[in-house]
Order: C-alpha cells, then sequence, then structure tokens
C-alpha cells in the first residue's frame, strides 16, 4: 500500500472534524471481519434493529420514532447497532492494523505521480521508485491521481453551492441555532457543545479553493447564510467543499480499479461518501483476490463495475435531489415545503430512512427474489451461531436451515463455510448464500439452483 501522508491523524480525520456516520452494511461488514470492536462496543446479545440517529435530507430532521420498522425488509436482531459515529481517523487505524496482520506493508511518504499498465503488469511511480504490480485499486479520493493517470473519465454535474466546515472560536456562538438551519441564502449547521460549523452558501460554487477561506471570509459568509452578525473571532481549522457530483464511467480500466471517492465525488449531504466506498473495497476484496489466485469464476471481476456503478449514482442523486430543494429559488423553496409535509408522515420518513441508512442498496444479481442483492441480515442458528461468526475468514457462507443441500456445499467447504440446522428466525427460507462480501448470492430450497450458484459465484471447488 502507498501512501502519501507521513503520518496518520491529521486534524481533518480526527474527532470532531473526521467525526463520520457508518450505516447499515458498513457496520455489518466490520463486525463479519471482527474489525467494529475497536470502534464500538459490540454486546454478546441480540438486539432488535431499532432506527436511531437516522439523519437528515436536506437539513429536515428525521424522526426515529417516526420509522415504520415492519415496512423494512430482512431485518433480524443483531448485536450491532444500526447505525455507527466514529471518525475517519479510527477507521483507517482498525483497517490499517488488519492489513499489516495480513502481511500487507503500508509505505507511507510515497505519492503515487505515474501509472502506466501494459497485458500482464501496472507500474505506478512517485518520481523517485516504480512499484509493479499485476493489480492496481486507486483509493486516493477525490482528486485521487490514479484515476487522472489511467485515464478514466469522469463525468457528472458541477456545483450549486461552496460549503465550508471550521473548527473555531465565536465571540457570540449563542446567535447561531443548534442544529441544521435551512435559511434563504443556504445553510448552516451548529453541533451542540462544539465550536464545529458547517455553512453551504449558493454562490454557484464561485469561491476559489486553491486557498484554505481566511476568517474574514467565513465570517462573511456565515453572518450572509444565517442572517445573523456573529463574529468569528479565531479559526483554527478551516476548508472547503462543493456539491460537484461526479463519477467515473466504470471503475475499472484494464488492471486499474478505483474504489471510493476516486471513482464519485459527492457534497457530504446525507453521508453517504464514506459508507460507499466501504461497500466499494468490500465488493471488490474478495473478486480481486480469487482473480490474483487464479480461481475467480470468468467474469468475477467485472461484476465490480456492473454491481457498484448504480449504487454510487444512487448516492450522487440522493445528494443532487437534497441540494434541489435547499436552493433559495421559488421553485426550489416550494419543493422544499411540500418535502417537509411529506416527511412529516410514517410513509415518508421511512422512505428516507431507507435510502439514508442504505437499507434500500440491493445490487441487481439477476434474481427476482427481493433478498438477493441485498447484504444478509445476521441469521442465527438456535446454537446461538450467527452468520457474523461463520463470517471471520473472509469467506462465504451457506446457511442450510431446513437440510436441503446435503452434501452439494461440502464440495465448496474450501471456498464456503456451511452451517446446517434451524434458526432462530429463518425469514421462511430454506437455505442461503452469502457472498464474502455480505450479499445474498441465492436463496431456495433446490440443491441443483445452490449448485449453479456457488458454481457462478465461487468457480469450481477448490480441493
Ligand atoms: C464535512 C464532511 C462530512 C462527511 N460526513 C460523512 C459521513 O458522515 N458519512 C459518510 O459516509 N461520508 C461522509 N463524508 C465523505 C467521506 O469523508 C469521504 O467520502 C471518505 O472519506 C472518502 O474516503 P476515501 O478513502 O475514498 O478517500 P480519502 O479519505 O480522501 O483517502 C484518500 C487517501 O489517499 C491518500 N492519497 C491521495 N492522493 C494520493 C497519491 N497520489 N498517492 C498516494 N496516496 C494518496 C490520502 O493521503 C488519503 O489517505 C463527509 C465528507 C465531508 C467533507
Amino acid at each position: 500500500m502507498l501512501e502519501r501522508e507521513q503520518e496518520p491523524g491529521s486534524p481533518w480525520r480526527v474527532e470532531p472534524l473526521g467525526m463520520r456516520g457508518l450505516f447499515g452494511a458498513s457496520v455489518q461488514a466490520l463486525h463479519r471481519r471482527g474489525l467494529l470492536e475497536p470502534l464500538h462496543e459490540v454486546p454478546d446479545t441480540d438486539q432488535p434493529l431499532r432506527p436511531r440517529g437516522v439523519g437528515h435530507f436536506a437539513g429536515m430532521m428525521l424522526d426515529p420514532a417516526d420509522v415504520d420498522v415492519d415496512a423494512l425488509p430482512f431485518r433480524l436482531p443483531s448485536p450491532v447497532p444500526e447505525m455507527v459515529m466514529t471518525s475517519l481517523a479510527a477507521v483507517e487505524a482498525v483497517l490499517a492494523e488488519r492489513v499489516v496482520k495480513l502481511g500487507v506493508e503500508i509505505r507511507r511518504g510515497v505519492t503515487a505521480r505515474a501509472v502506466a499498465q501494459d497485458d500482464e503488469t501496472v507500474v505506478v511511480g512517485d518520481g523517485e521508485r516504480e512499484y509493479a504490480a499485476r493489480w492496481v485499486v486507486g483509493c486516493d479520493g477525490g482528486r485521487s491521481a490514479v484515476r487522472k493517470l489511467a485515464g478514466f473519465d469522469f463525468v457528472g454535474t458541477e456545483p450549486q453551492f461552496t460549503g465550508y466546515q471550521m473548527l473555531a472560536t465565536f465571540a457570540d456562538p449563542e446567535q447561531l441555532a443548534v442544529g441544521f438551519t435551512l435559511t434563504a441564502t443556504g445553510m448552516y449547521l451548529r453541533m451542540p457543545g462544539e465550536r464545529r460549523i458547517g455553512v453551504m452558501d449558493f454562490d454557484g460554487g464561485a469561491f476559489d479553493r486553491s486557498q484554505p477561506p481566511t476568517r474574514e471570509h467565513l465570517q462573511a459568509v456565515l453572518r450572509r447564510v444565517s442572517g445573523t452578525d456573529v463574529t468569528v473571532t479565531d479559526v483554527q481549522h478551516a476548508s472547503s467543499f462543493t456539491d460537484r457530483a461526479m463519477q467515473t464511467t466504470t471503475y475499472r480500466s484494464g488492471r486499474v480499479l478505483l474504489a471510493g471517492d476516486a471513482a464519485h465525488i459527492m457534497s457530504p449531504l446525507g453521508g453517504q461518501g464514506l459508507n460507499t466506498g466501504i461497500g466499494d473495497a468490500v465488493n471488490l476484496g474478495w473478486k480481486l483476490a480469487t482473480t490474483v489466485h487464479g480461481t475467480a469464476p470468468a467474469g468475477l471481476l467485472d461484476t465490480y463495475t456492473r454491481e457498484r456503478h448504480p449504487v454510487g449514482a444512487a448516492a450522487l442523486d440522493w445528494t443532487r435531489a437534497q441540494v434541489a430543494v435547499m436552493r433559495p429559488d421559488p421553485h426550489s423553496q416550494a419543493s422544499q415545503r411540500m418535502l417537509r409535509d411529506l416527511l412529516g408522515t410514517r410513509d415518508g420518513t421511512t422512505y428516507v430512512f431507507q435510502k439514508v441508512s442504505g437499507a434500500a442498496i440491493r445490487h441487481d444479481l439477476g434474481s427476482d427474489h427481493p433478498l438477493v442483492g441485498r447484504t444478509a441480515p445476521d441469521f442465527r442458528f438456535e446454537d446461538g451461531t450467527r452468520l457474523s461468526d461463520l463470517m471471520q475468514n473472509g469467506r462465504g457462507a451457506a446457511l442450510d436451515f431446513t437440510a436441503v443441500l446435503g452434501d452439494s456445499a461440502a464440495r465448496w467447504e474450501n471456498q464456503l463455510r456451511y452451517a446446517t440446522g434451524p434458526a432462530t428466525d429463518d425469514l421462511g427460507l430454506g437455505a442461503v448464500l452469502v457472498r464474502p462480501d455480505g450479499v445474498v448470492a441465492w436463496t431456495g430450497a433446490d440443491r441443483r439452483e445452490f449448485e449453479q450458484a456457488a458454481l457462478r459465484w465461487f468457480g469450481t471447488p477448490q480441493g
């Protein structure tokens, strides 16, 4: 792994500025590799999944009590919650520790500046040295050098606003309301008990972002947007962002792949960026690993773009939809009023919750069954074994609640964990095939169908 920063822990990655919300599938993905505990205490007992801290749409808060939990499909109690607040630094530390344990070397202070590939190899250069590999994954953020150097097309929409986040001291902070405040020219966010302020200014993205914003500029924007004469006395850290929403047209070009912000950038509205990036990484990891080991079924790596590009596109649209109702023009304001009414209904809140929490994400795997393509819920057998226990070694799992698979699954024993027995709640399913990324690949009660699905996703059984 090549990483530009010499040291982890920049102020932008630790709390409060680096605070991030992880939702459903990201929380489960970390839990299924034993990586959640350093970020969040995991009890041994199952808890019913309850929407909590479910976020907002365009600054309009959702009330968790208004989510119709019965309308949400395929939910099972789990020891882990629906949402975990953490920081970028904490997530990075957990992942860094894991890759080092797996024998990966992290070379810090190395900036990718050149990428060249042929049919066999990709070479990344930093100006001094060249690093050759069979595959390269660019996870180098929104300004990705790998994306540019490997010639990916990056397309989308230009910004409507400039946003700022700052850690600052105010002479009269009480002038600013706590929480999200939508105003006639934008929105500001003041976190309770903190000096962290976010502000969005509908300037058409006009601010020159090559320089950090000054105290005077931040104060002028904050005064204009909030309609107050609040005084910013000192700025400890400040940065700007926009709602530019761009995505590469593919996530793979030959031997170069992209994941995270390198493949898609969007405004922070709705907290989708990190969650989408973790989803990319989890989807790609096992596909690339089996490709490298030569055991992947034909075409597996190309399912990465096919599955994740639509998820990225939907996340971009989700942030665009919020911008469209926040703009100060009368049409947008009218739409905002209508949406506020809809969010006052149970169905409206439930719909938005499914989008914000990622519960609506379903990869198209070509099956009509509504569970196939979704992250598997944490099934639990009556002997107490959970799906998350079976997945700790990074393989897939075949869960056979009604003993319909017989010795079929045993043929894939080097690629899949097989478990059979009654579940505390099998959701009416006979058997379920779960991929290493936690996504349900198949469900049914026919062993021949199971074998076809196992061949499709895991290839020929490895003896
Ligand atoms: C204010 C704010 C709030 C947000 N809140 C949320 C939230 O609550 N939930 C959520 O899901 N998302 C949120 N996001 C978005 C989220 O932070 C990003 O989507 C996420 O951090 C992207 O992760 P990444 O690993 O793809 O890229 P980055 O975090 O940008 O990491 C890229 C890494 O690559 C390294 N690098 C860059 N260039 C090179 C190079 N040339 N060579 C070598 N190394 C390089 C960098 O040093 C860095 O370590 C928020 C964003 C902002 C700005």
